[in-house]
């Protein structure tokens, strides 16, 4: 398949494959460099650059979505790719035992700041409940 025929396919999703102006876009691009973590062909996890726990990873789709909000049915499989490498970090990280704790911050309210879809993992550290 062509790189054209593949941006079809995927804006006729109501998704472009990649935004130029997108920050973490051009981190997946390589434009922009990253303390990754883990890559492969759909999923690429790199250290946050502010981190709010000793283990802070992003776990991202390569593709771009802007919020959890504009998900479809076909993304499914995605997003189980994320939380499944988000589990396989935590184990490597040696923050399982413990306890960890992903989230995903959807839409402004909730404090999102980059619109493109991000798992946070972040674990080493006692947490409060609820978060603020
Ligand atoms: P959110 O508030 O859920 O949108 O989270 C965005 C996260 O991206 C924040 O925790 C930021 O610290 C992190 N971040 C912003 N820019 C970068 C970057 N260049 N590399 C790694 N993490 C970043
Ligand atoms: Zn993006």
């Amino acid at each position: 398949m062509t790189d054209r025929l593949l941006a079809t396919k995927e804006s006729e999703k109501g998704y472009p494959l990649a935004d130029t102006d997108c920050l973490f876009c051009r981190i997946a691009m390589g434009e922009i460099p990253a303390d990754l973590v883990r890559s492969d062909p759909e999923v690429l996890a790199f250290r946050d650059i502010n981190p709010q726990a000793p283990t802070h990873i992003l776990i991202i789709p390569r593709r771009h979505i802007a919020s959890v909000s504009e998900m479809t049915e076909g993304d499914a499989h995605l997003m189980g790719k994320l939380f499944l490498m988000a589990k396989d970090l935590a184990r490597e990280e040696g923050i399982s035992p413990g306890g960890y704790r992903m989230v995903v911050n959807a839409g402004s309210d909730a404090g999102q700041t980059v619109f493109h879809v991000h798992l946070h993992l972040l674990g080493g550290r006692g947490m409060g409940w609820p978060p603020g």
